[in-house]
């Protein structure tokens, strides 16, 4: 079968496009094919991510798809294109940024398909267009983790390699990663058109984000009955429930720039990104960020400045400051009252809130006032925890699984090997099993193994999984796929991908190169 016949049947078994994006006209992208990847293979592919888009289960065995999926072929009905945007990097205004190598091919099921490391546009500034197969394993597993842990994520359907040379500290080779995401939209497209005085385009490109993924705010504005306003507003929340879940993971995002933000509270752009190993609240995951502004505990806070970034240039459709002020005010309420149910549900402390709770019941509820006692003594006890892992460099991840397990035992010997401060543990143990429910244990213990995950992407896994890919063993991505699309799951043969890290782990240094 030759490969046009073939894309055919791949276009006829239900990848059929509208390309909404496209739509929007010239003025927002530049129409542009991706640049061919010499002599292809398949490096990876995400069943999970197959399924969001229907595609039948031999794609992954597809000459054709690879062809298409390397920027090799053209797929008829695709309308490929890069897009423009501006953004504030590292806290400084850096003018037009725009997809550098980065072709959006087209939508197909509601998912724009598109393809990373795809060559130069008129966006690639100094960069040569292309993604390394480093980076692009990173991002492609930590995507799908990101996904399984049930964290707002951009999707990744599968990488293609090639042993084309690209340089960038040393030789490595190229790859691309086929992303999918409902839009790829960022705050740095707001920016752009603000930085301008575009406003004609700053409202097409609201209005289109809010009639395809925010029909409520235009049906029912919460804020002074000021669409634009309601909009941020929902922004807002969305972007203070996805750095909640970071926090409550232990995830850094590592390059916090505002054109690394997306406009649905989706984590986009995986580069120095990090699990945290041992607990270390200052943790600085990027090597090239030496003040540490993207540190770990600053999250939070960049992702509230980042939004006055996006307010500000939303400011000519909202007209009104004090709304703009009153969107953003909900940042603050809404990540710790997400956060604060993430972390009781790793404590298995749920069910001490009580049940009228907002805590408990809805991330969008208030609590009531008598509540507030229960409310601050469990922020407490999550601020308390936290402090006894700091000052021990308890292993995260590992902490919590043995907490769940020792909350259905009822043993708690194997949490405490992990303090070295020995008589601080003991008491916060006290604390802990006195408000504990002896006759939840079981119940709770289950939810709790189902919030802390055995296994996640740490970066001393992601490095032997790239080490051997290099050699073309692409078994190590596989496996680790396998576990992290069932992160909570025991995975008998891939107990050595949930233990300990190894010393060398904490000397990977990891830089905004890609
Ligand atoms: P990042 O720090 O990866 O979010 O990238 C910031 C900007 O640089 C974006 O506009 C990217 O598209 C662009 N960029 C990053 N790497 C490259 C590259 N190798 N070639 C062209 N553009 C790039
Ligand atoms: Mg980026």
């Amino acid at each position: 079968m030759n490969v046009a016949q073939e894309c055919y049947q791949i276009v006829d078994a239900g990848l059929t496009w509208r390309n909404r994006f496209h739509a929007l006209g010239p003025r927002f992208y530049t129409p542009l094919a991706p640049q061919p990847l010499p002599a292809p293979y398949w490096v990876a592919h995400s069943q999970a991510s197959a399924a969001l888009i229907g595609l039948n289960a031999h794609w992954a065995e597809s000459d054709a798809l690879l062809q298409v999926l390397s920027g090799n072929q053209p797929m008829s009905g695709t309308q490929p294109l890069a897009s423009v945007y501006s953004g504030h990097q590292f806290g400084h205004w850096a003018g037009q940024l725009g997809d550098g190598r980065a072709i959006l091919l087209g939508e197909t099921q509601g998912w724009e398909i598109q393809l990373k490391g795809s060559g130069l546009t008129p966006y690639s500034r100094m960069g040569d267009g292309r993604a390394v197969l480093r980076s692009s394993i990173r991002e492609f597993l930590c995507s799908e983790a990101m996904a399984a842990l049930g964290i707002p994520t951009t999707r990744a359907l599968c990488i293609t390699g090639s042993d084309a040379p690209v340089m960038r500290e040393t030789v490595e080779t190229a790859a691309v990663v086929t992303r999918l995401a409902p839009s790829f939209i960022r705050f740095g497209h707001f920016e752009h058109f603000a930085s301008r005085s575009q406003t004609t385009e700053l409202q097409t490109l609201a209005d289109f984000v809010i009639d395809h993924f925010y029909p409520a705010c235009r049906r029912q504005p919460a804020l002074g009955d000021n669409v634009y306003a309601s909009w941020l507003q929902a922004v807002v929340e969305r972007t203070a429930v996805m750095v909640a879940h970071w926090q409550a993971v232990g995830f850094c995002h590592g390059v916090m720039n505002t054109d690394n933000m997306s406009i649905l509270g989706l984590t986009i752009d995986y580069g120095p990104f990090a699990f945290l190993d041992a607990f270390d609240p200052g943790f600085i995951c990027n090597h090239t960020d030496r003040s540490g502004r993207y540190a770990f505990d600053a999250q939070p806070q960049i992702a509230h400045w980042n939004l006055y970034a996006l307010a500000h240039a939303l400011l000519p459709l909202i007209q009104q400051p004090t709304l703009a002020e009153q969107a953003l005010a909900a940042f603050e309420p809404t990540y710790k009252r997400t956060y604060q149910r993430l972390m009781l549900a790793k404590l298995g402390l749920g069910s001490v809130l009580p049940p009228e709770s907002g805590i408990k019941a809805h991330a969008d509820s208030h609590p009531t006032e008598s509540d507030d006692g229960v409310v601050q003594s469990m922020s407490a006890l999550i601020r308390d925890t936290l402090a006894l892992l700091a000052q021990d460099r308890v292993d995260y991840t590992i902490f919590w699984r043995r907490l769940s397990h020792a909350r259905a035992s009822g043993h708690y010997e194997p949490v405490r090997d992990l303090f070295i401060s020995r008589p601080a543990f003991d008491g916060w143990l006290r604390r802990y099993q006195a408000l504990v429910d002896p006759s939840d244990n079981g119940i709770q213990a289950h939810g709790m193994r189902q919030v802390n995950p055995k296994y996640v992407l740490r970066n001393y896994l992601a490095e032997q999984a790239i080490e051997a890919a290099r050699q073309k063993d692409f078994s190590g991505v596989a496996n680790l796929l396998t576990v992290l699309q069932q992160p909570c799951d025991d995975h008998p043969a891939f107990e050595a991908l949930a233990g300990f890290p190894p010393d060398w782990a904490s000397k990977i240094e990891i830089s905004c190169s890609s």
